[in-house]
């Protein structure tokens, strides 16, 4: 029997964890540059807490989610996505006492059984952020920034932001019963998908991917036009700020994302260096959210990003992260010198000098070899004659030169 990794899942292999330590680096230092803390939650949570904040009709909870009874009987789910999880965190441990906003990002693995295909997995990566406790348009516009600088420090220049207003409580009723009214004229020609949402999510059918749903569409109404005051007064302020911190954008009244908590700012974050699954970020603002789960009436807003996907991107640019190496590789020219060897390699080790040695009992050359392999910055051979001297010859594998050096005083010269 030999084993695989399940379908959808994949192993980051040392070869690439330098890539994503950078990344993670280059996200979490941005984070902080806005002022953003971590928040670490479990990666399984109640079911209901899932159905409840994403949304019975989401494609997330309709037929996504990795959902299993625990041994006590309990329904449990893997995460599908962070914000719900933040959101329960927030409430449960009160996070809002201390302070008016609160400012939070993860970074972290999701699990959603989709149809794995290029750019989308069974267990992927993502890192968000939420800014809780405002309902200002000043906060969403921060939000956005921040994705998008994340970005730009990562030099990822092909990105393109799609915004809209998905209303609130009060306009988007009506405006669903307005689109409704359009949907259902031509729901007979409607793929069935889109005959299915018709009902209960209609605005899900303006963003179907079918080209037929698309043209029976084109024409009907669209939210941004049919919101109420205060919620395009907050949908004209954001995009004021957005082009006065010089951050390009389109709006796309058919813009709705999938999840069902989200009023007012939508936005995504695509990228054409991507293939069909383009999408880069997402999110916007949810304001009716933690007071679903339980919570005191809280504005928030918040997105969340693929990491597998900026990772596809930065190999494709060809970004290559600086890898750990050995600073000094010390190698044994005979077996008296080896247990020296080990004793001086861990000495350094403890001093916070990088140093590796021969494990595997190989000749010098291979150990050489070895060296040159691993890109150790220096090398150092060891053998009876520099024992009796105290003093050896450091080699730099990069420009080849030697010099001379005191055994003791190794630390000091790597
Ligand atoms: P969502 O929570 O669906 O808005 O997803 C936010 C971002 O996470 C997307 O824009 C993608 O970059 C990424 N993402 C979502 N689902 C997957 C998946 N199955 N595999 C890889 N990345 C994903």
């Amino acid at each position: 029997m030999t084993y695989r990794a399940i379908k959808g899942t994949k192993d980051i292999l040392p070869a690439e964890t330098a890539r994503w330590q950078h990344v993670e680096q280059t996200v979490r230092s941005v984070f902080h540059r806005y002022n953003y803390r971590e928040i670490r939650t479990p990666v399984f949570e109640q079911t209901s807490l899932f159905a409840r904040s994403i949304g019975e009709l989401t494609d997330i909870v309709g037929k996504e989610m990795y959902t299993f009874a625990d041994r006590s009987g309990d329904s449990i789910t893997l995460r599908p996505e962070g914000t719900a999880s933040v959101m329960r965190s927030y409430i449960q441990n009160n996070l809002a006492q201390d302070q008016p906003l609160t400012k939070v990002y993860y970074i972290g693995p999701m699990f959603r059984q989709e149809r794995p295909q290029a750019g989308r997995l069974r267990q992927f990566h993502q890192f968000g952020a939420e800014a809780t406790g405002s309902p200002t348009p000043e906060t969403d516009a921060e939000i956005i920034a921040l994705a998008i600088d994340i970005y730009r420090a990562l030099g990822i220049t092909q990105w393109s932001l799609q915004i809209n207003s998905v209303g609130d409580e009060e306009c988007r009723p009506r405006y669903k019963e307005l689109l409704r009214a359009e949907l259902r004229k031509v729901a007979d020609r409607l793929s069935p998908e889109s005959q299915k949402r018709l009902e209960q999510n209609p605005m899900r059918v303006l963003d179907s991917k079918d080209e037929n749903d698309r043209a029976l569409t084109a024409g009907m109404p669209l939210i941004n036009d049919h919101l109420n005051e205060a919620c395009a007064a907050h949908f004209g302020r954001v995009k004021e700020l957005l082009t006065s911190y010089g951050i390009p954008f389109t709006v796309n009244g058919r813009l709705v994302r999938g999840l069902d908590y989200y009023t007012k700012t939508a936005f995504e974050i695509t990228s054409s260096e991507l293939g069909s699954q383009d999408a880069l970020a997402g999110g916007g603002r949810y304001d009716l959210l933690v007071q679903e789960l339980g919570g005191k009436p809280t504005p928030s807003v918040g997105f969340a990003a693929g990491m597998e996907r900026l990772m596809m991107i930065l190999e494709k640019k060809g970004f290559a992260a600086p890898e750990p190496r050995p600073r000094l590789f010390l190698a044994a020219a005979d077996a008296p010198a080896r247990d020296w060897v080990l004793a001086k390699t861990m000495e350094l080790r403890s001093r916070g000098v990088a140093a590796e040695t021969d494990l595997l009992g190989r000749s010098l050359k291979s150990q050489m070899k070895e060296a040159d392999r691993q890109g150790a910055a220096f090398v150092l051979v060891v053998g009876a004659a520099e024992l009796a001297a105290g003093r050896g010859v450091l080699k730099n594998l990069s420009d080849h030169s030697s010099v001379e050096v005191a055994l003791d005083d190794l630390h000091h010269s790597v």
